[in-house]
């Protein structure tokens, strides 16, 4: 007998267009640049690779995970690991993302009521609004003054107006690099009749937090991610929250979300702590030196961080930004973008080499741009 062939009675984009929501079919996909054998200065990683002895360790206890069982899904000897290391109060409560994009998500998809609002700030994290209208909440962006610090003002009255649900700020913010002001914060805090989510993605470079202060609003809950710290290929990002919350949010959190060998390798890591501390503080140093170097060059205007990266306005960020790409290093275009980021550069601090590297091919670009 012939098989049956299955004849479609319509094309199938015409199929797709039917079945996927009309908003999912506009989005434009997060592009991510390929980056092979570049010198890689554009998504915030640490530069540095743990230490022989612990990667060996790592090893052994990869080769011994149980990777036939689910995973734990409360984590218990992770999270026990991460309230050590991030001294959360004992009051809080932690819930575990798979990177804290996820947990973004579980904030959004939970408050996301008809008609409902995300607040954040312009320019931010691309997540932020992606995240929201996927979920279906409006998102509102005000706009940071002209030094990028937060204009309280314009917020307080967003708030007014919009009611949101959520609002999100980056503590330090990405990808301007500076953190705002800790009252204003405060301020917002206290007129936002919903959710208010410092996202602490760049602690280790900034090194203040609101994680003490979590117990003085019911309405204030923190993000972490141990990302830019070092691991960002284990995804893993936390929610910092009272438990009132957590109990919400942990029910949209799927079951096995961190994976057998995320959690067992993190736990071990979050051990030899000191190590990340140690990279950490030489990012930090790196980031003094490159901007200070970065200062000193004709052309580059270069914006305080306390990230481990630096936002920069050139002359002009395509030409630039391709004259580094054919030398082998990728940066950040933030060019075409938000209009308060024309002509600007985000840099990863990376190791001394790597941002030697960097100094030495914008120099050599700007000097032909200068010459054209
Ligand atoms: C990088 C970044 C994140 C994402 O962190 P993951 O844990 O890797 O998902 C979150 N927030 C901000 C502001 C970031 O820059």
């Amino acid at each position: 007998m012939k098989p049956a062939v299955f004849t479609p009675q319509e094309p199938i984009e015409r199929w797709v267009a039917r079945v996927v929501r009309d908003d999912i079919r506009r989005l434009q996909p997060y592009s991510v640049a390929e980056s092979s054998g570049m010198i890689k200065l554009d998504a915030m990683e640490n530069p540095h690779e743990l230490p022989p002895a612990l990667r060996a360790q790592l090893g052994e206890i990869a080769s011994a995970a149980p990777l036939n069982r689910y995973p734990d899904p409360a984590a218990v000897a992770l999270k026990a690991a991460l309230r050590a290391y991030m001294q959360v109060p004992d009051a809080m409560e932690i819930v575990l993302g798979n990177g804290s994009d996820e947990i973004i998500q579980l904030l959004a998809l939970g408050c996301a009521r008809p008609g409902g609002t995300m607040l954040g700030v312009e320019p931010s994290f691309s997540m932020y609004p992606l995240i929201a209208r996927v979920c279906g909440l409006q998102f509102v962006g005000v706009p940071l003054c002209a030094d990028f610090s937060l204009d309280a003002d314009a917020m307080v009255a967003a708030i007014e107006r919009h009611r949101p649900a959520l609002v999100f700020l980056a503590y330090p913010n990405n990808p301007t690099g500076n953190l705002f002001d800790a009252a204003a914060i405060e301020h917002i805090v206290r007129a936002a009749p919903g959710l208010v989510v410092i996202d602490e993605a760049y602690h280790p470079f900034a090194q203040v937090s609101f994680m003490a202060r979590l117990q003085e609003f019911p309405n204030l809950v923190l993000m972490r991610t141990l990302s830019k710290l070092g691991l960002a290929g284990l995804r893993l990002g936390m929610l910092i929250a009272n438990p009132a919350w957590t109990v919400q949010f942990d029910k949209l959190r799927l079951p096995y979300n961190v994976n057998v060998l995320s959690q067992a390798v993190a736990t071990r890591v979050l051990q030899s702590a000191h190590v990340l501390a140690a990279q950490a503080a030489a990012i930090r140093a790196e980031r003094s030196r490159l901007a200070a170097r970065l200062q000193g060059m004709a052309g580059v205007q270069v914006y305080p961080s306390q990230a481990n990266f630096l936002l920069l306005r050139v002359a002009a960020a395509a030409a630039t930004y391709d004259s580094l790409k054919a030398s082998g290093i990728l940066v950040r275009n933030l060019a075409g973008g938000h209009p308060a980021l024309a002509d600007c550069l985000r840099v990863t601090v990376g190791t001394t080499a790597e941002n030697d590297a960097f100094l030495a091919s914008l120099a050599a670009s700007l000097r032909l741009s200068s010459h054209a």
